[in-house]
């Protein structure tokens, strides 16, 4: 009982890290929908490059909500609320008080807390996934700008990739030339010509 409580709670009121609180996961996934659609305050960086939709927060963010709108239905027969934060823990109330009642297995503890627990995971996993942007500079070191991938499309030779916890990596698809950290990928953009915003590069999500 005690995991369903914690995964509801960094689901819908908070989230921990180490001594500190952060938003809920259900916010930071629904503000990676909402950052994206142009519709909240003018951000760093400039909407142009921003990708319109996430596509990829957007479809997780409808289906977790699904998920929980009718776990909420089947324990209480109301209508849920449009917020999944709402609809979560009026569920863990009606839960936690059933159990006590001794009106819930262990096994039925054991499943909602799978449940619950799966959906905080793909969450984070949304969060922790590698960012990959393209780069459309000639690669200095082979001059290419565009490289075939294997379904023989045309995309661009340097690829910044960016791994939760590490530096960004720039490489290119041709000469397979590396740049690692920041100040490098300044480096690349001065060689090339055209400043790069490694901080844009940074908020950018490839759409999946
Ligand atoms: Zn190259």
């Amino acid at each position: 009982m005690i995991q369903v409580m914690r995964s509801v709670e960094e689901l819908a009121v908070q989230t921990w890290r180490g001594e500190n609180t952060g938003a809920p996961l259900l916010q930071m996934l629904r503000e990676a929908v909402g950052e994206n659609s142009g519709m909240t305050r003018s951000g760093a960086s400039s909407p142009s490059q921003r990708i319109l939709i996430d596509a990829g927060a957007f479809t997780l963010f409808e289906d977790i909500a699904g998920q929980i709108a009718s776990q909420f239905t089947m324990a209480t027969d109301i209508r849920p609320n449009r917020a999944p934060e709402v609809n979560l823990l009026a569920w863990a109330a009606v839960f936690a008080a059933a159990r006590d009642r001794g009106e819930v297995t262990d096994l039925q503890v054991i499943v909602a807390s799978a449940r619950c627990e799966s959906w905080a995971d793909r969450i984070r996993d949304y969060f922790d996934r590698p960012v990959v942007k393209e780069i459309l500079v000639p690669c200095p070191h082979c001059g290419l700008r565009y490289v075939l991938n294997s379904d023989g499309d045309r995309v661009a030779a340097l690829n910044a990739t960016l791994q939760p916890g590490q530096e960004m990596l720039v490489e290119c698809g041709n000469c397979r030339q590396q740049w690692v950290g920041d100040f490098s990928v300044i480096d690349l953009g001065l060689a090339a010509g055209l400043p790069l915003d490694v901080d844009g590069i940074r908020d950018a999500r490839q759409v999946s």
